[in-house]
């Protein structure tokens, strides 16, 4: 019986196909390690904390009050008018809740199904690389070809810190007349980088151009360190031809409850419900108005949980500085990539592999963000996530310590 189709091409380039088998997701792969050996999960980002109790309380109380059955396709409208109200309060951005909102099952399904819809086969799309590893495999799903742009690494002057960065002119190097779709991950998974203001007005340049489409990925907007988020919807000549994508898990901490949502023009969120119908329908019906009930909360809000996780971000970083780690000191999101080459230890895939048994933490390869697994000058760096608890980041540091205490 053959079992081979579409589903190997979008295993194969999310580079988990290894010699006609498929492997889960790295980040299933390396939860699984965790809990096979105890070991502290710095892989996958999920956040230990809480929602916020309002958030939390209006589910529990929308399952009371009865919200059980499906939603409606294009999302509850309480929640639509929430998404077009905060797009609104946030970044002066103003659409339609009727046409121009549509709720998905978490930002994977608003990704999956824009590219779906959109991409036929044969069109370029271009990612930044490395790439949240849904991109490669959904592109290839629909038959499109995936062009990347590099993200380079240098070290800081100063502290000798990793350095993460894009050059505006590789951006616009990328764009042909093949180009369908720029997919933007800004700020960024796996390096926490936010994308300046020039390199996004750059994509937005170059998409008019070459007449593109330019689809967001915003899951991180509110997990910002420092600067504010910007997102391209926002910037001149650009929200007639932008997708934007974000989703309430990491804002709210709730990455199980998958409510996600884009905005765009209405002809737009026609198409992509075309697909989004086929796929899910509607899903999370008492976490809907929940999650509306989060995004009408006052700034302070986003600005605490904001600071609470830029205090562990701190934590994580200065420990894996002291330890002897090269690292990155994100300017948003869940992660900080450590190079692991001043620890004498060149291959983070082969380290990755042992530091659960070794020192019994868990942390992903950044390769597996990286076409044919193949990071380049990034094959020592390792993502770590601090969007755990204070206690889990202080144990890994101890025990990364008395890891890497034989090797300075
Ligand atoms: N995009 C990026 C960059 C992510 O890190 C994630 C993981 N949360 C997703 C999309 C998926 O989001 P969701 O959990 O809402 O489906
Ligand atoms: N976004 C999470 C991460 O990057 C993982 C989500 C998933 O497991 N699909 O770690």
């Amino acid at each position: 019986m053959k079992t081979t189709g579409p589903w190997t091409r979008a295993a194969a380039a999310a580079g988990l196909l290894k010699n006609g088998e498929a492997r889960p997701s790295v980040f299933a792969q390396m939860s699984a390690r965790a809990l096979a050996h105890g070991a502290l999960n710095l892989g996958q980002g999920f956040p230990d904390d809480p929602p916020p109790t309002a958030v939390a309380e209006a589910a529990i109380e929308a399952i009371r009050q009865g919200h059980n059955q499906y939603p409606p396709g294009i999302g509850e409208a309480g929640l639509r008018e929430a998404v077009a109200e905060h797009q609104s309060r946030w970044y002066g951005l103003r659409w339609d809740p009727a046409d121009e909102v549509l709720v998905t099952t978490g930002a994977t399904e608003a990704l999956a199904a824009t590219i779906l819809a959109l991409v036929e086969p044969g069109d370029e799309v271009i990612t930044l690389e490395p790439f949240y590893d849904q991109y490669a495999a959904i592109i290839a799903l629909a038959g499109g070809v995936h062009r990347t742009v590099p993200v380079t690494s240098r070290s800081d002057s100063d502290a000798g810190d990793l350095v993460l960065e894009v050059s505006t002119d590789a951006l616009r190097g990328a764009f042909s007349e093949r180009t369908r779709l720029v997919l933007v991950n800004t700020p960024h998974n796996p390096t926490g980088m936010m994308l300046p203001p020039e390199a996004l007005q750059a994509i937005v340049d170059e998409a008019v151009r070459h007449d593109a489409l330019i689809a967001t990925d915003e899951v991180y907007e509110h997990l910002t360190f420092g600067d504010v988020h910007q997102p391209i919807a926002a910037l001149p000549g650009a929200q007639d031809r932008t997708v934007s994508i974000s989703s309430a898990g990491k804002t709210f901490s709730v990455t199980g409850w998958k409510i996600g949502w884009i905005t765009a023009r209405a002809e737009l969120i026609t198409a992509i419900t075309g697909v989004k119908q086929w796929l899910t329908y509607s899903s999370g019906a008492p976490f809907q108005p929940a999650v509306a009930v989060g995004l009408g909360k006052p700034p302070s809000v986003f600005q605490d949980l904001a600071a609470d996780l830029r205090e562990r971000r701190d934590l994580l970083t200065d420990g894996l500085r002291e330890i002897g780690f090269r690292v990155s000191v994100p300017a948003a999101g869940y992660f900080t990539v450590a190079d692991a080459g001043p620890l004498g230890e060149p291959d983070a895939d082969a380290l990755a592999e042992r530091l659960p048994t070794e020192a019994g933490v868990v942390a992903i390869p950044l390769s597996a963000f990286y076409r044919d697994g193949d990071a380049g000058e990034a094959s020592a760096y390792l993502r770590m996530a601090f969007c755990k608890s204070r206690a889990t980041i202080e144990q890994a540091l101890e025990q990364l310590d008395a890891w890497a205490a034989p090797r300075r």
